[in-house]
């Protein structure tokens, strides 16, 4: 059965895309721990991360390089934290994370639950820096 990450990058399940290419796609965590908190998922069905082949993996980092440059533009913080859990979805993803203090990227704190409509609008600033 596909993923909900699979649906998602297939369009079935809606989301706030970032970017996409042939062999990744990036959206907005729904649950973020900190504004502009993003997903980076290849589009192969795989579980876990170090699964993945050397080569995609290498271009996987470069795709979320990218990401994360444009959500430094597009956001105020120090710098974008990088994290990998995968614990709730068996989908291979990487977390990209705004932060400007250790706690912002820490998981363990209640997650945001912003509006739709608050996604939206970070995901349009995010998706307007990516080049
Ligand atoms: P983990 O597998 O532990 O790395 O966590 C999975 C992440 O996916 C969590 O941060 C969730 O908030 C996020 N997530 C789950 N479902 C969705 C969805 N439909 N859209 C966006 N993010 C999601």
């Amino acid at each position: 059965m596909a993923t909900i990450f699979s649906k998602i990058i297939n369009g079935e399940i809606p989301s706030h895309k970032i970017a996409e290419n042939e062999e990744f796609f990036a959206f907005l965590d729904i649950n973020p721990v900190s504004p502009g908190h993003t997903l980076v998922v290849p589009k192969m069905e795989i579980d876990y991360i170090f699964d993945i082949e050397d080569d995609v993996l290498g271009r996987m980092m470069v795709f979320a390089k990218q990401v994360a440059a444009a959500q430094r533009t597009a956001i105020s913080c120090k710098r974008i934290g990088m994290t990998v859990i995968g614990l709730e979805v068996p989908h291979a993803h990487i977390h990209l994370i705004p932060m400007n203090k250790e706690s912002d990227i820490y998981f363990g704190k209640e997650k945001g639950t912003p509006t739709q409509e608050e996604l939206a609008e970070i995901a349009i600033k995010i998706r307007k820096e990516f080049k």
